[in-house]
């Protein structure tokens, strides 16, 4: 082997494991000596699990000894966002109100990383609550982007596409509200896909917003984010959202053949908000396509330009609800000082949830307060249904729609952290996705001057995944550069 460990992806660890080329400990081992090594400048781990990760490499190998066939993702190391619920360690979602909050079960994806051998290193870090584009939010660390210490790694999964892009695990599992998943894999150059609302079960994922959160990958290859999707997907019996669906092969979808393919491009995303340097990368990234017999095709979603409010009412709404159930009675943290029962709610939520927390749960507060529910919400929920309407009507005339990720590539801290709206235009190209509650994935399409990862996404039709993930590969296999590694490595 040549690559040194870390730098492996999940599947050829997976395979090297299986062929006991290498054992589950040797990586284990391997991966916990570089975040030994780079995780002091990158920060993107909250908790390591040492002793914990070596006992379960240490169950795979013996599980070799005794002959038993390993799972799909034997050995390979993960990075765990704050917010998946393990018995194991604390889940306390970057926040105060949860920082010593042990959960009593593990998330149904956790759950089946572990029954495909997977070896969890520990958690990553996340905004608090998974609210914000850049990980400041977190209240317990700052996390880096490895191609820019400067830089933020974007959010809210920060910790998930830090840690992988800076080869400290071969994958990691995050969340997407609004983009969560894609942007941070953009700002720090790595692959994220966020299935189709129902794709993945949320059970044990602590929610932020019911009707758009969804777990997906982060990881380096769109191979390693296929063959993780099909071990983390299916009906859960533990979340009825989640849907019945015949088996998947996402793995052998990646089939390198385009022929056919309709990529669409979304006129209304490729406006003077996109940075120029961005919109160069993508479109240099859709010629691949052309170049390669897939049909461009221009499209509309005319929508677009109401998806950050509709998004900021309903999320807000939705978390105002979920966030509720903090008042350090039955979960959190609970204020010393409290001598009655409305101090205990004022004082605890006012000292344990970070600013940008306080103001989602009073701006969701407000929309869904009587007089205003009918302003807000209720009309808010009617322009999300036009919304997916202009995705449908698009996919009458293409496969996939490509656009950038993010308008922007990465920024330094605090250049936005002081201004809510500007940070909410980030995320202007990933929010109707789960608004419309699409599968997305963003691949890495080329360093700006500054050295700074762009990344391309593709939306792809409810539970057409397979698509999604051929097109991406194809793009990745055929972009004719390679990413090179952060300068942190
Ligand atoms: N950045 C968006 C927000 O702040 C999306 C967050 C997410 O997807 N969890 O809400």
């Amino acid at each position: 082997m040549t690559k040194e460990l870390h730098w492996k992806s999940a599947r050829e660890i997976r395979d090297a494991v299986q062929s006991g080329a290498v054992s589950a400990t040797q990586i284990a081992q391997e991966h916990l000596t570089r975040i030994d090594a780079v995780d002091g400048r990158v920060d993107a781990f909250t908790q390591l699990w040492r002793d914990k990760a070596l006992e379960m490499a240490a169950a795979v190998d013996a599980k070799a000894a005794r002959g038993e066939t390993l799972g799909a993702l034997a050995g390979v190391p993960v990075g765990l966002k704050e917010l998946f619920c393990t018995r194991h360690g604390k889940t306390s979602c970057a926040s105060k109100m949860l920082e010593n909050f042990e959960s009593p079960y593990d998330a149904t994806v956790v759950k089946k990383l572990e029954e495909a051998d997977a070896v969890f290193l520990g958690k990553v870090n996340m905004d608090e609550f998974a609210m914000g584009s850049s990980t400041e939010n977190s209240a317990i660390k700052t996390t880096k982007n490895p191609w820019n210490l400067k830089c933020v790694p974007g959010g809210s999964s920060g910790g998930s596409a830090a840690a992988v892009t800076a080869g400290e695990c071969a994958l990691s599992l995050g969340s997407d509200t609004g983009g969560s998943i894609r942007q941070p894999a953009c700002l720090c150059g790595c692959v994220g896909i966020k299935p189709t609302y129902g794709r993945v079960s949320r059970y044990g994922l602590v929610a932020f917003a019911s009707s758009l959160d969804q777990v997906g990958p982060l990881t380096r290859t769109v191979e390693d984010a296929a063959l993780t999707l099909d071990v983390i997907c299916g009906k859960d019996v533990m979340d009825a959202t989640s849907a019945v669906l015949p088996k998947t092969d996402f793995m052998g979808a990646l089939t390198g053949d385009i022929s056919g393919l309709r990529v669409g491009l979304p006129r209304e995303y490729f406006t003077d908000a996109l940075n120029p340097e961005m919109r160069e990368k993508v479109e240099c990234a859709i010629d691949v396509y052309r170049a390669n017999g897939a049909e461009i095709v221009d499209v509309s979603l005319p929508c677009s330009d109401y998806a950050i409010a509709v998004y900021y009412i309903i999320c807000t709404a939705e978390a105002s609800a979920n966030l509720a159930r903090f008042d350090g009675v039955r979960y959190g943290f609970r204020h010393p000082d409290a001598k009655t029962v409305k101090d205990m709610y004022a004082l605890s939520k006012s000292d344990a949830f970070g600013p940008e927390v306080q103001r989602r749960i009073m701006l969701g507060t407000y929309v869904l307060s009587s007089g205003y529910y009918d302003a807000y919400y209720l009309k808010a929920q009617k322009v999300r249904a036009l919304i997916k309407k202009d995705f449908d009507a698009a996919f009458e005339k293409c496969d996939v729609i490509a656009s950038p990720t993010s308008p922007t590539a990465s920024f330094e801290f605090g250049s936005k952290s002081d201004n809510p709206l500007e940070m909410y235009l980030s995320d202007i190209y990933t929010i109707s996705v789960n608004l419309a509650t699409l599968p997305g994935i963003s691949v890495p399409c080329g360093l700006t001057d500054a050295g700074l990862p762009a990344g391309l996404q593709l939306i792809g039709r409810p539970f057409e995944e397979d698509t999604l993930l051929r097109a991406a590969h194809f793009y990745e296999q055929n972009r004719g550069f390679d990413m090179g590694r952060p300068p942190v490595a």
